[in-house]
């Protein structure tokens, strides 16, 4: 697997499927996820709301993933996953893990061959950025996936900075 990194905007990027850093609703919300229902359209929405009611009507839990429709993006399939809110006084760092793992998992299922993941949890959530990216790399690269192309798109070059350390440190 290759790991690739790029400073720009998730909606934009060629690959079979792009992960959303969702809230449990699936409904929507700001960062990236609103980024990636404004330029996918009211499709992505629409399938959420079946995933909602026909899977998950609690909403879908912390670090796990599922995946819709990408409507008008590029991508093929959007994988919806929700990380964990940053915490200082609990370690919630297996559930953000988590979220790369069940992310590759459903990416399999999909037969997708190129993944484009943001920084899940380092935005609203909280995450401190370094941090996020540690987890982030450590756990895609030991993770046994087809996907063959994993590519962190970085919205900010602070962002971009610390995922080149993570995956240089590593
Ligand atoms: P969370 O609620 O999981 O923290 P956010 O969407 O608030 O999710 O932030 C996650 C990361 O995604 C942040 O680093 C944010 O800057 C970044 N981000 C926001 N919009 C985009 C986008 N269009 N493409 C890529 N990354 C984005």
């Amino acid at each position: 697997m290759q790991i690739t990194l790029v400073q720009g905007d998730i909606t934009e990027q060629q690959v079979d499927a792009v992960v959303n850093a969702a809230n449990s609703s699936l409904l929507g919300g700001g960062g990236v996820d609103g980024a990636i229902h404004r330029r996918g359209g009211p499709e992505i929405l629409q399938e959420c709301r079946r995933v909602r009611a026909s899977q998950y009507a609690g909403g879908l839990p912390t670090g796990q993933a599922v995946a819709t429709t990408a409507g008008r993006l590029p991508a093929r399939w959007v994988i919806h996953t929700v990380g964990p809110v940053y915490s200082a006084s609990e370690d919630r760092s297996e559930l953000l893990a988590s979220c790369y793992r069940e992310s590759l998992r459903v990416a399999d299922d999909l037969g997708a061959r190129s993944v484009a993941f943001p920084a899940v949890s380092a935005g609203i959530y909280g995450w401190p950025m370094d941090d996020a990216a540690r987890i982030a790399v450590r756990t895609v690269r030991g993770t046994a996936t087809t996907v063959q192309d994993v590519r962190f798109v970085l919205f900010t070059p602070d962002a971009y900075e610390a995922f080149a350390k993570a995956v240089g440190d590593g």
